[in-house]
């Protein structure tokens, strides 16, 4: 009988053994503490929808890896692997929705796409001007007033949906905002780039530099 209690934590795994099928010498390996079977999960990947997307994450990622020297090397960006996917699934109708704060970015990657003969919809954060006062937001959360513009990211959500588009395209949407997005997208949504505004957009650069260590640590 598993107890439910516990969970798993492979962040503490010493081996990573699930790499070379031979996972569990770990107490909290998943393969430990669930009462979800190999078979079963299995199973759930024998799901048409479910199992399309595999079939194409594993058609994309074999045709960005190529051994080189003996080495396995990456060699294209992960715009061109989106494109890839979307051709293995058949997707030609594509949603952008982007941030004012990247959409220089936006503009670049939809340029992109539509060069490679996809019809893109976009929508920025801001479409529609509602305000932070509208939405009750305090003056005390505020950058300047409540009269500043809000993103609306449940309408850049309902607005591709109602453009029927096959997969969406997040372009830098503010924390929150992105799951707001994902939450109320009907399409597939994949995320390009997130927004870090003092990192450049580098989000995982402070778990790197001592500089950044007392922030992080600061409760
Ligand atoms: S699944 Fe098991 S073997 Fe793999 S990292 Fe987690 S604890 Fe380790």
């Amino acid at each position: 009988m598993v107890d439910k209690t516990i969970f798993p934590k492979c962040d503490q795994c010493g081996d990573v053994g699930c790499k070379l099928r031979s996972p569990g010498k770990f107490p909290r390996c998943p393969t430990n503490v669930s009462e979800h079977t190999l078979e079963e999960i299995k199973n759930r990947y024998q799901d048409e929808d479910i199992n399309k997307i595999m079939q194409a994450g594993a058609e994309t990622e074999r045709g960005t890896i190529k051994m080189i020297d003996g080495v396995p090397t990456p060699i294209r960006p992960r715009i061109s692997e989106i494109m890839a996917f979307a051709r293995s699934m058949g997707w030609n109708k594509l949603g952008v929705a982007f941030c004012l704060a990247t959409r220089d970015e936006a503009i670049r990657l939809i340029r992109v796409l539509e060069a490679n003969d996809f019809e893109v919809h976009s929508i920025i954060c801001r479409a529609f001007s509602i305000t932070k006062g509208d939405l009750g937001i305090p003056d005390k959360n505020c950058l300047s007033s409540p009269l500043e513009t809000v993103c609306n990211p449940v309408y850049q959500a309902e607005l591709l949906n109602e453009a029927e588009t096959d997969l969406n395209i997040v372009v830098g949407l503010c924390v929150g905002h992105d799951m707001l997005f994902n939450k109320y997208s009907k399409a597939y949504t994949t995320t390009l780039m997130v927004k870090d505004r003092m990192t450049a957009n580098n989000p995982v650069g402070p778990l790197y530099s001592p500089f950044f260590k007392g922030i992080l640590e600061k409760k």
